[in-house]
């Protein structure tokens, strides 16, 4: 029997609490941060191995062949895994796997998929109330062509049954916090709010930069990005100093962990709340 995501969450908080690591039960794995830091020595430096390696991750983290699908599109291509809900309405959950033509894109955003890779394998024997769908955009630093391309396959009328959008871009350096000129403020207010409730870090912050909620949010979907960039983060992403051995495996495992805590309060959430 799968275990529905809000007992999930319930449970790996008194286990976080409690200072308790990993095992859940059998089937539902919360990674150790040495998992994460495997995952993250793996990001690839040729935007060409990107979308291959990232299928690879998912499968390593317990996708079988036909839980993931490649939507294709005009000029990029999406990697898709569904978790089905027992109701109605969908969360998506993104981060994109193209990098920047300096360095090896491993801060931004290998950071992004190894969580939203976790994220899958941790959901996925859980019973969601809504669809959780994830996806690893492509060309993100193209212009959010991923990204757009998945908006603009939802007909108007199927947007409305899109709950709420998490993207995950640029972690390993501080708390997670939100990209406040990417995302909508209902949607951020409540990050906060979660936050505050689970007295976990979390700091706000404006940055400037663009992502990927963007093409959601433009739409009327609620939508946010978390990152974890500091000063130090954000000065070296798109430069050849973005590699894995700058980032922080602690803080991409708070990100994951915070990412987790607040998509299961969203499956919990009434569709039209933050609309
Ligand atoms: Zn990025």
């Amino acid at each position: 029997m799968k275990r529905r995501l809000a007992v999930l969450l319930a449970t790996m908080l008194a286990l976080l609490a409690g200072g308790a690591k990993a095992q859940l039960r059998t089937q539902v794995t919360l990674p150790l941060e040495a998992e994460i830091r495997r995952d993250l020595a793996k990001a690839p430096c040729d935007n060409k191995e990107r979308l291959g390696a990232v299928k690879s991750l998912f499968s390593q983290l317990g996708a079988t062949d036909a839980d993931v699908s490649v939507a294709s599109f005009k000029h990029t291509e999406n990697l898709v895994a569904t978790v089905k809900g027992s109701g109605d309405g969908f969360i998506v959950v993104g981060a994109h796997y193209d990098k920047a033509s300096h360095g090896c894109g491993a801060v931004d955003n290998w950071t992004g998929i190894v969580i939203l890779a976790h994220l899958y394998r941790t959901i996925r024997v859980t019973a969601p109330s809504k669809t959780i769908i994830f996806v690893a955009f492509g060309k993100e630093e193209a212009g959010l062509v991923g990204s757009q391309a998945m908006v603009d396959a939802i007909t108007k009328k199927d947007r409305e049954s899109y709950c709420s959008m998490v993207n995950l871009d640029s972690f390993g350096f501080a708390r997670p916090q939100v990209l406040e000129n990417v995302s909508t403020p209902k949607l951020t207010a409540f990050v906060a709010e979660v936050a505050r409730e689970n007295q976990v870090p979390y700091a706000s912050a404006r940055v400037d930069a663009g992502a990927d909620s963007t093409s959601f949010r433009d739409k009327g979907i609620p939508a946010v990005t978390l990152h974890g960039l500091s000063n130090t983060g954000l000065s070296l992403i798109h430069t050849s100093k973005d590699q894995v051995d700058q980032i922080s495996a602690e803080s991409v495992h708070i990100g994951y962990r915070f990412a987790l805590m607040l998509i299961a309060r969203l499956d919990q959430c009434d569709c039209k709340a933050f609309r």
